[in-house]
């Protein structure tokens, strides 16, 4: 006997329909006797209606009150499933965040998991009930609801699997696993049946919201195998796993997006020690991440620094450096906020040369200009203007992983 956590996404709860065939999956695991704890999402576009919400009762909706708001929609979907197992003959039970108690840090609308308490649900397990845990959510020291970012649900689920030291965590949603790219526009993608957990690290950062980067952080930190799957096919789907020698062959394993960017350039700043301090200081005391940095060198002593953010950050981020370049004398700011990044990943990367020089040539060759450029070991990202964000993904996929199957 095994024991699993297996997450159900948006799609995969969408209805009471579809509630019934989770249902089904769950009581197949339980009937060939594992132990189950089963963590669900809230229906599908129910957190964007619930924030929509929030945002016609207030103009800027205080994070706590949000989160108490968005939380709401995890706990429908949990009581739904507990109810449809009961009626199908599951002795299941539902659980709440703090319930279980899964203490986060008081970042509402992003917060991390700083401990996980699972004797109550192993009473449950115990007791041969199935766990219906309500995914997303937790509760800080105050005891006040907090949520743990989009997508925030498979980081319960791995959180989970990892405190209970289970022998899978499976994510079930509406793709049958990772694939080489988002097969929503690269229609030739491919399912990938493995990839190490460095790969879907960077992937998920760089944009592949198929896991939330921090349940792959868990997973990789507790060595937990996760099982991408689809709710709606039995078929396997793909392995989150420790990288072995083969993986290495490869040297491109996906390509992913990001349209979630904003572009920053201040001209002409004083070439003087401190200044990219002064101007960086106020926007990470505003919790506002910078993603890449370039700064061009220029001969009359001052320099063009440009920097990219989420871009619902950038209006902050202006309004921060503004002020900051009127400070230092810098002549001025301009910004863009329909740019994306596109990235090629892959642990081949490390042993195979020239990735980038390729990368640079495929989109030149499609007329795409390449505005800022980052590497990391396996991974090389550029920013373009949005609209080439799909040509640039494909032609990449193109080059890189393969086109159209014969
Ligand atoms: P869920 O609601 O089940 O959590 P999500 O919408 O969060 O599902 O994630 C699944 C989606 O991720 C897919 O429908 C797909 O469009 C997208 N996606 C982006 N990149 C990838 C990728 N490389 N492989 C698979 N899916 C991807
Ligand atoms: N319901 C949350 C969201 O839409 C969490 C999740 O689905 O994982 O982001
Ligand atoms: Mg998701």
């Amino acid at each position: 006997m095994s024991l699993v956590v297996q997450k159900f996404g948006g799609t995969s709860v969408a209805d009471v329909d579809r509630i019934r065939h989770v249902a089904g999956v769950v009581a197949a695991t339980r009937a060939a006797g594992h132990e189950l704890v089963v963590v669900v999402s809230a229906m599908a576009g129910e957190t964007n209606r619930l924030l929509a919400l929030a945002r016609q009762a207030a103009r800027t909706p205080d994070d706590r009150e949000s989160d108490v708001l968005v939380a709401t929609g995890e706990q429908v979907t949990a009581a739904l499933l507990a109810l449809t197992l009961q009626d199908t003959g599951v002795d299941a039970r539902s659980f709440l965040g703090h319930q279980i108690r899964i203490e986060t840090d008081s970042a509402f609308s992003r917060a991390r998991i700083v401990r996980v308490d699972v004797d109550r649900l192993r009473r449950a397990l115990g007791a041969g009930t199935v766990a219906v845990v309500a995914g997303f959510q937790g509760v800080d020291g105050e005891g006040s609801i907090t949520t743990l970012g989009r997508g925030g649900s498979d980081t319960s689920a791995v959180a989970l699997a990892a405190a209970l030291g289970a022998d899978t965590c499976e994510i079930y949603t509406d793709v049958d696993g990772v694939y080489t790219s988002d097969p929503r526009i690269v229609p030739q993608a491919r399912k990938l049946d493995r990839i190490a957990y460095d790969e879907m690290l960077e992937l998920a950062s760089l944009g592949a919201k198929v896991l939330q980067i921090r349940s792959v952080e868990f997973a990789k930190r507790y060595r937990v195998p996760v099982h991408v799957r689809s709710t709606f096919s039995g078929a396997p789907g793909t392995w989150v796993v420790e990288e072995d020698s083969r993986m290495e062959e490869v040297s491109v394993a996906g390509v992913a997006y990001d349209r979630d960017e904003a572009k920053l350039t201040i001209l002409r700043v004083p070439d003087r020690p401190g200044v990219a301090a002064r101007l960086f200081g106020p926007i990470a005391r505003a919790n506002i991440v910078v993603d890449m940095i370039i700064q061009n060198a220029s001969a009359d002593g001052t320099t063009d620094l440009t920097f990219t953010v989420a871009r619902g950050d950038y209006a902050k981020a202006r309004a921060l450096v503004d002020e900051t370049a009127r400070q230092i004398g810098a002549q001025g700011v301009t910004g863009q906020t329909d740019v994306a990044k596109v990235s090629v990943v892959g642990i081949g990367m490390r042993t195979h040369a020239g990735i980038a020089a390729r990368m640079f040539e495929v989109l030149g060759a499609e007329g795409i200009n390449v505005q800022m450029i980052s590497t990391s070991e396996i991974k090389v990202s550029v920013v373009v203007d949005e609209k080439y964000t799909e040509l640039a993904v494909r032609a990449l996929h193109d080059a890189f992983i393969g086109g159209p199957r014969p």
